[in-house]
């Protein structure tokens, strides 16, 4: 980071004389450095360290497709920023505030940021993330005032574009590796209010992600320039109409920061690459369960055709599954695919299904979201489905009736799981002659608890279906004997 060799550049003389900005984009953001405090004492900082609390939302884990996001409260939240070495790291504990098989209690979580290198801790060791996180992280780094001066002023960036939106004045800022910013400026104060970057989400696509900047405080420190800077107390972030997380912090610029460099073991194994490696089952005749990861799928042969349960994971999960579909059967076509529910890890596949050609058996709650999904601009990242454009085919369960697949010999119905807390429209399916249950989330074996398991039992009680099998979409194959010790199980621990 060179922001201040800019302002040299500019004013070839000592930085007093930095004012006088070449573009009157670039002025728009020496005025709001100014308006922090001072532009040189924001352009000679180094490392911002932000601490509070506040929440961090699950985007796709909402009930219902529209429904507001899940949280876990955030305790303990320190955000250590070193500009000059492109290094970060989050610390953060989290406590779980909605119904789920794994809550966690003040569980603390680490990850963090050395240039083109993003890290997971996970107990003892570090994992590498993927290229896509490492270049999210990188972005995130300059989502507070301080960062996105910072960048404005490197004589690699380009500052272009000075215009008025929202009673704000607004430049964009490009960095060096592509990356665009924009920067809103509030129009009485000369602060900055926000700050806008893109980004590929690989269930929605192109996304504009937003950090909205409040109520600024003149922040602590030792004295000289770092006394006198105003910085937010609250952060805001946004992907599209969804809360990501909200923050309250106490700011200290050119805080002492830890060691941020990028753990051994992470930096020296590569990217986490999207890989998907897909076992099989056969569980009865013509139905396979389709595992090998942490989200399956599951086979089903009619007469006619094909019938795949879940498109779960992401694109190269899916796409691996659909491959394997048609080779154990390849004289029937891989007609349909059953979508138990719309969260993210289950929907992600959906739209690789719909560039295949499936056509998609949800709940009705989910049209809207699928229509919108496979509407959806991939053009950051082109995916299965923007390479290959298909129309979304679609099929709904109604309210709580039954939706039947059947050749007169073998009958698969689909179900709403009614009253789930987990997700509104979500569905299972059964297999009358196999009594073969297959669900996802409403009873997962290898969860520490199962708070939907009664409430699965309890459908499958009402519609007198006669289950012996269970093939759950997170764990192994289980007998209908397990689901009634878990539901058991749960309600002693509610009791
Ligand atoms: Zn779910």
């Amino acid at each position: 980071m060179r922001g201040w060799q800019r302002c040299l550049i500019v004013s070839s003389a000592l930085f007093v004389g930095c004012g006088g900005a070449a573009t009157p984009a670039l002025q728009l953001v020496e005025d709001a450095a100014e308006a922090m405090g001072n532009l040189r004492a924001v352009s000679e900082t180094t490392t911002l360290v932000n601490e509070g609390q506040g929440r961090t939302h699950r985007l796709g884990q909402n009930k219902s497709p529209r429904s507001d996001l899940p949280y876990y409260e955030i305790e303990n939240y320190r955000m250590q920023i070193d500009f000059a070495n492109e290094r970060w790291r989050l610390r953060q504990d989290r406590t779980t505030t909605f119904l789920t098989g794994s809550p966690l209690y003040g569980v603390r979580q680490t990850y963090g940021l050395d240039g083109d290198v993003a890290y997971d801790e996970q107990g003892e060791r570090n994992v590498r993330a993927s290229e896509r996180v490492a270049a999210e992280r990188w972005a995130e780094m300059y989502h507070n005032p301080i960062g996105i001066v910072l960048l404005a002023l490197d004589e690699t960036s380009t500052v272009s574009n000075l215009r008025e939106e929202e009673g704000q004045r607004v430049v964009d800022i490009a960095a060096a590796n592509g990356t665009q910013f924009t920067l809103f400026v509030d129009g009485e104060t000369g602060l900055p209010s926000k700050v806008m970057s893109s980004r590929y989400h690989p269930n929605l696509g192109d996304v504009a992600v937003e950090t909205l900047f409040e109520d600024y405080a003149e922040t602590g420190g030792l004295g000289g320039f770092q006394a006198r800077l105003m910085l937010p107390r609250s952060y805001t972030t946004n992907l599209d109409r969804f809360q990501l997380s909200q923050f309250r912090v106490t700011a200290n610029p050119d805080g002492q920061v830890d060691d941020l460099a990028a753990p051994a073991d992470a930096r020296s194994a590569g990217p986490t690459m999207d890989t998907a490696s897909v076992e099989v089952e056969e569980i009865v005749d013509g139905v396979w369960y389709l595992n090998g990861q942490s989200h399956h799928s599951v086979l089903v042969e009619f007469d006619e055709y094909l019938a795949l349960i879940e498109a779960p994971q992401s694109e190269a999960r899916t796409l691996a599954v659909i491959a394997r579909a048609r080779e154990l059967q390849p004289d029937k076509p891989l007609q349909y695919v059953v979508n138990t529910h719309h969260h993210y890890d289950h929907s992600a596949g959906i739209r690789a299904a719909v560039s295949e050609g499936l056509t998609v058996i949800t709940h009705e709650v989910n049209r809207s979201f699928f229509e919108e999904l496979v509407a959806r601009q991939h053009s950051i990242v082109q995916d299965a489905l923007a390479r290959n454009p298909q129309p979304l085919t679609i099929e709904t369960v109604n309210g709580n009736e039954p939706y039947e697949l059947t050749d007169g010999s073998r009958t698969m119905q689909i179900y709403r799981i009614v009253a789930d807390a987990h997700s509104d429209g979500i569905l299972m399916a059964y297999l009358t002659r196999e009594r073969i249950l297959i669900e996802a989330d409403a009873y997962s074996p290898t969860s520490r608890e199962a708070p939907f398991a009664e409430v699965l039992l309890q459908n499958i009680e009402d519609r007198e279906l006669r289950v012996n099998t269970i093939l759950p979409l997170h764990g192994g194959v289980s007998e209908f004997e397990d689901l009634e010790s878990a539901a058991r199980t749960a309600q002693e621990l509610a009791d």
